[in-house]
């Protein structure tokens, strides 16, 4: 882990941050304020009950909830994901006035320090008008690669191309003419009906306020999406800070589901680079006969496995009862959410088949382990294509869930020649990253100027 030590600023100054409340928002939120508060600043996060993080795991921090707390009013939301996203995510117009008067509530009460910014999740776009109507700087976290947030960027252009509705199988395979890194059904695999489409609207809304930001923060790295830095430079003319929040600590305080840690002794009996970790994240789904390939796929590539299903992740079953007795063997060992990064760091494991979240797949880049790519919708395929194309750390299963392209993606990223370039690759690209961390490296920089650019911050607090 990184030296958090070089600059320090005074304890007075309070910094405001405010997550979406899903797990792989949460995460690089709460890394963020770990990391400013290294660099010692004081911290209070704001957080909707919904998946409210586990306080008593940051007593460093204050937390006070915000927005749903209203059981009476029609944006609170307590049930599930979707209902979320129906009543507040996709309708923030109704938060504005409730957010304001809770912001400047917390602005005018608090004694505990002077306030410098509110940073948001860079999907709250609404904040950013009632952080212009306090004169309160807002930075975003945008918890998504900077090519991902490009192309999200051109989803009208994309729309007007026609792109999101494809169907004939043999444009599917070419190239996308504005981003030739893609194939068309990368786009198509966005999962967007156009740009009408809700969550479009709310990715049009994003990109439109982070624009008018105060700056924005990537949890990525210079060398890493090098390539992007003058489209974003271009296209989002604020400060940009790039900083790969997991070389600085790991996601496990944040967690949501609790941590199955059984699985390091059985780890730590296996040879170096020998297992195969496996995990789609804490949203996507599957069907269950998707689920059978995927459990066959791994049996059959006779490589040892840890496979994270998450209760819930196998559509109409609780966890494994759609799997035949005794069909995943000896071979591996199955549990229901562990630990990633720390996983991810153990010398046992030699590739990571994920669904190519951002977080899992800049995580396993921070390990330096390659990567298989199964990605389900939104920025996924775009990620998965990056890291299979440009990064060339991982291969693309491009085909959906078959056992045999399974299998076969397993053996060559573990064991066979193709793979062992992969490994090298994934290994440099490490090197590179633990190389940008030290005094005057690009991460390490990125972080000082951030420290700086917000200690300078003199909001005046409310009048
Ligand atoms: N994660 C975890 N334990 C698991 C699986 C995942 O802690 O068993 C964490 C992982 O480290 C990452 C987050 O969950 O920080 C998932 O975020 P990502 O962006 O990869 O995918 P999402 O869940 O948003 O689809």
């Amino acid at each position: 882990m990184a030296d958090q030590t070089r600059t320090s600023v005074n304890r007075n100054q309070r910094i405001i941050l405010f997550p979406i409340p899903f797990q792989g928002h949460i995460n690089p939120m709460l890394q963020l304020a770990n990391i400013l508060y290294s660099k010692g600043f004081n911290i209070t996060i704001l957080h909707t009950n919904f998946n409210a993080p586990k306080a008593s795991n940051y007593p460093h921090f204050t937390f006070q909830s915000i927005l749903d707390n209203d059981p009476e009013n029609k944006s609170s939301v307590s049930r599930d994901i979707h209902t979320f996203a129906q009543n507040l995510l996709f309708k923030q117009d109704g938060a504005e006035l409730a957010f304001r008067e809770e912001l400047k509530l917390l602005l005018s009460s608090r004694n505990d320090g002077h306030v410098l910014c509110l940073i948001t999740d860079a999907l709250w776009h609404f904040t950013q008008s009632v952080a212009d109507s306090l004169n309160l700087p807002r930075l975003v976290l945008r918890t998504s690669s900077l090519f991902c947030t490009i192309v999200y960027a051109s989803i009208p252009v994309l729309d007007d191309l026609g792109y999101f509705k494809l169907s004939d199988n043999n444009h599917l395979e070419k190239l996308v003419p504005e981003f030739p890194v893609l194939k068309l059904k990368d786009i198509v695999k966005m999962g967007l009906k156009g740009k009408k489409d809700p969550v479009a609207e709310l990715i049009g809304n994003m990109v439109k306020n982070m624009k008018t930001s105060s700056g924005i923060i990537w949890n990525s790295f210079k060398e890493l999406e090098e390539s992007e830095i003058e489209t974003i430079l271009d296209k989002f003319p604020v400060p940009n800070f790039l900083i790969p929040f997991p070389k600085y600590i790991t996601a496990a305080s944040s967690s949501l589901l609790e941590l199955d840690r059984t699985c390091f002794p059985w780890l730590d009996q296996q040879p170096p680079n020998s297992v195969l970790y496996v995990s789609f994240g804490s949203i996507g789904q599957v069907e269950v006969k998707d689920h059978l390939e995927i459990a066959h796929g791994l049996v059959d590539s006779k490589q040892p496995f840890l496979w994270v299903v998450r209760p819930g992740f196998v559509n109409g079953s609780t966890w494994l009862e759609a799997l035949p007795d005794g069909l995943m063997g000896e071979g591996g060992r199955v549990v229901k959410w562990v630990p990633q990064q720390e996983v991810l760091a153990h010398k046992a494991i030699g590739a990571f088949w994920t669904h190519s979240g951002w977080n899992s797949t800049l995580e396993s880049v921070c390990e330096g382990v390659p990567m298989i790519c199964s990605p389900f919708r939104s920025d996924q395929p775009l990620d998965a294509r990056y890291v299979s194309d440009v990064s060339k750390v991982g291969v693309y299963l491009e085909n959906g869930w078959q056992r045999d392209e399974i299998a076969n993606a397993i053996r060559k990223i573990m064991t066979n020649k193709v793979g062992e370039e992969i490994r090298e690759r994934s290994k440099a690209l490490k090197q590179k990253l633990d190389a940008s961390l030290d005094k005057g490296g690009s991460s390490y920089e990125s972080l000082e100027s951030l420290v700086t650019y917000i200690s300078n911050f003199n909001f005046g607090g409310i009048i």
